[in-house]
């Protein structure tokens, strides 16, 4: 296995990226991109410093966009963060044009690998990439709810008081305000939430509820705390990554290419979605409820009207 991957955009999210890789040892090979070559450069001798403590040393360097011809997977982080109280969505004026010319920068090469976006509003930053590069979409791929679903899954943990890998459940549609909890799939260990929460007199639906609210407004808060959010989002790239290099075919809500297999727009959207070192092998059709799917035509209306 190679395992060459490329970053651009090499601030908070990049870097945090980078360092859950290098310490879970998933890449071997990192070469870091920004319009800040000398942040990038410091930051790769910093990282390498480390590699005595690494599971898996790593080559990492500051290079260019002709460096990444052979790499696996790009990972692209460069963009404006928001500011407390901000939406993602508006930071879309802000960051439309270092998209454009990162898509252009990198079709101008021979890379034909995953394309790994997490610059928001990243659904609609991932259609812009599409749109810019007509590269093939299935190589496409946003960091989309997968951050989100953690956040949901581990509120549900602390409310059930039962270990978070034994929650299983998503939230799909925008990476933002009009995101969609599935509590029709969402099940504690095998049996459906809602049974569960039914069955036992300690738990409602306003509590579950609340565990989806916390997660949809958790960036919020923590940038009201801290300026940006990027350890959460940085491991949740790497698992994404490793997905990817190790053709795991795992299923995760990431922001995909809806080709008719939802009855909404075919935009770029966070679904279920099986992923493999081809991108993405599937989009996993769900049996919604009437409910869900109607807030899930909602965001992708939305994200279909940023696109205009
Ligand atoms: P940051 O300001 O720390 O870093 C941004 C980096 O991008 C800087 O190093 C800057 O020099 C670089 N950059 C800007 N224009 C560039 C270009 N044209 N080419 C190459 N590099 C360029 O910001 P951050 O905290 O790392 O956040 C980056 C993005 O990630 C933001 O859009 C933020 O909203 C987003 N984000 C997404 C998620 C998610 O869940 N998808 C989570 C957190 C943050």
């Amino acid at each position: 296995m190679k395992g060459k991957i490329a970053v651009v955009g090499t601030g908070n999210v990049g870097m945090a990226y980078v360092y859950s890789m290098v310490n879970s040892g998933v890449a071997s090979e990192i070469v870091l991109i920004d319009i800040n070559e000398a942040s990038a450069e410091a930051n790769a001798r910093d990282i390498a410093d480390g590699n005595i403590f690494y599971p898996r040393k790593v080559n990492i360097y500051a290079g260019q966009y002709s460096d990444i011809t052979d790499a696996e997977l790009v990972c692209i982080t460069a963009g404006a963060v928001q500011k407390p109280g901000e939406s993602r969505m508006e930071l879309l004026s802000r960051n439309r044009s270092i998209m454009t010319s990162i898509a252009n920068s990198i079709m101008k090469t021979a890379f034909d690998g995953i394309i790994l976006i997490a610059a928001n509003p990243v659904d609609v930053m991932t259609s812009l990439f599409a749109e810019v590069s007509n590269y093939d979409k299935t190589k496409i791929i946003g960091s989309g709810t997968n951050l989100d679903s953690a956040r949901f899954r581990q509120n549900i943990s602390n409310y059930l008081n039962v270990n978070p890998k034994y929650i299983h459940g998503m939230i799909i549609g925008e990476h933002g305000d009009s995101s969609v909890p599935l509590y029709s799939v969402t099940t504690v260990g095998p049996k459906p939430i809602l049974d569960y929460i039914i069955e036992n007199p300690n738990y409602d639906l306003a509590g579950l509820t609340h565990c989806y609210e916390d997660a949809r407004d958790a960036a919020y808060k923590i940038i009201e705390g801290k300026g940006s959010t990027y350890f959460g989002i940085g491991a949740s790239l790497k698992e994404i990554t490793k997905a990817v290099l190790d053709d795991q075919k795992v299923i995760l809500p990431l922001t995909v290419y809806n080709d008719n297999v939802y009855d909404i727009d075919n935009i770029y959207i966070p679904l279920p979605a099986l992923i493999g070192e081809d991108g993405v092998e599937e989009v996993i059709k769900l049996n919604l409820t009437p409910d869900e799917f109607d807030k899930l035509k909602i965001s992708a209306n939305l994200l279909a009207s940023k696109l205009k």
